[in-house]
């Protein structure tokens, strides 16, 4: 029998849990990718286990404070009527919201990360997947008589520790607009439902429908390769990615224009420093650095005085692929040449 790594049994783990094998649309796939959404309205059985070790140490701090809360309430230090990792139902949609504090009206909600996403969060506010899940929660409770007034989401750092708070309002427009969402995912036929991510991001890695999703792509190529499968227009395609180059290019100028414009109002020249921008909202922060880089030159020279070949490793096959002139000499697809 193979040796079982940590990593193994902690998947294992979260395989087993009845969580893992719900099979219904829930509320923190409000706002994901809708094809997932569509695969689990439609009732599709995954076609992967779907686990990844991040979001099960997510699972273990919510266990933890569960578990903790579970204590105090007992002890008569939380009141009674709180709630915590409570399983609700809104719109036909399943949820388990983290805890619920009635003194306050508060729907309180944990999420981990990391400290370059928390960074981001803090400046841009939550995703919009956050604030649907949690205002479905919210909706769920107040359909059951219980007032909520607060939406408060609680974010930690897995690498860092550090916590950060979002509190805001509950807005039943933030509800009107999820629904609105879920009901256009459920109007849309399956195969017409956008594969809204990559699939080598974190999100395609660990969906459940992963194969389901981008099988039927040609074999030995990108998965992607199934969008041209399932319409081939090589002339549209070309134009989109066209259209694509043209607008990163006036996207990159605009960028460099604009970052070169605001170093006038850089104080610092090394270090971190932040700077008010009246009227704009957010502020701007400056990181200047000196990073060193290895000197190529100078090590192919080191090598070649040592008279040594520089060690190389072989990397993965890249693929450039550029628009040129047309000519005849060019492969046709399906063509005879
Ligand atoms: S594999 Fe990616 S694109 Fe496909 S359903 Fe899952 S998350 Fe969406």
């Amino acid at each position: 029998m193979k040796s079982l790594t940590t990593a193994d049994l902690l998947l294992e783990w979260d395989k087993r849990r009845p969580r893992s094998r719900q099979r219904q649309f829930g509320m923190s796939e409000l706002g994901g990718c809708r094809r997932r959404a569509g695969y689990r309205l439609a009732g599709v059985e995954p076609t992967n286990d779907g686990g990844s070790l991040p979001a099960i140490m997510g699972t273990g701090i919510h266990e933890a404070v569960s578990t903790v809360f579970g204590q105090m309430q007992a002890d008569g230090l939380i009141p009674a009527d709180d709630l915590v990792e409570h399983e609700v139902e809104f719109a036909g949609i399943l949820g388990h919201l983290d805890r619920y504090e009635k003194a306050t009206a508060s729907l309180i909600d944990v999420k981990t990360t990391s400290q370059r996403r928390l960074d981001k969060l803090k400046v841009q506010g939550p995703d919009r997947g956050h604030l649907w899940q949690t205002h479905g929660y919210g909706a769920a409770l107040i359909s059951q008589g219980l007032p909520v007034r607060r939406i408060v989401i609680d974010y930690l750092a897995r690498d860092t520790g550090e916590q950060w708070r979002y509190v805001g309002r509950f807005d039943p427009q933030v509800v009107r607009d999820a629904l609105a969402w879920v009901a256009e995912v459920r109007s849309t036929e399956l195969d017409y439902l956008p594969r809204d991510f990559q699939p080598d991001s974190p999100w395609c890695e660990h969906c459940p429908f992963r194969d389901a999703c981008w099988e039927g792509a040609v074999d030995g190529r990108d998965p992607r390769s199934v969008l041209y499968v399932e319409d081939p227009d090589a002339a549209g395609w070309a134009a989109k990615l066209e259209d694509a180059r043209a607008r990163k290019k006036a996207a990159e100028s605009d960028e460099k224009t604009a970052r070169g414009a605001l170093d006038a109002l850089r104080p610092n020249d090394a270090g971190v420093e932040h700077v008010a921008v009246p009227g704009f909202g957010k502020a701007i922060r400056f990181t200047v650095t000196s990073p060193e880089r290895l000197d190529g030159t100078q090590i192919r020279k080191d090598y070649a005085a040592a008279g040594r070949p520089v060690p190389v490793k072989p990397g993965k096959p890249e693929v450039r692929l550029d628009l040129v002139d047309a000519s005849d000499d060019v492969f046709v697809p399906g063509g005879s040449q």
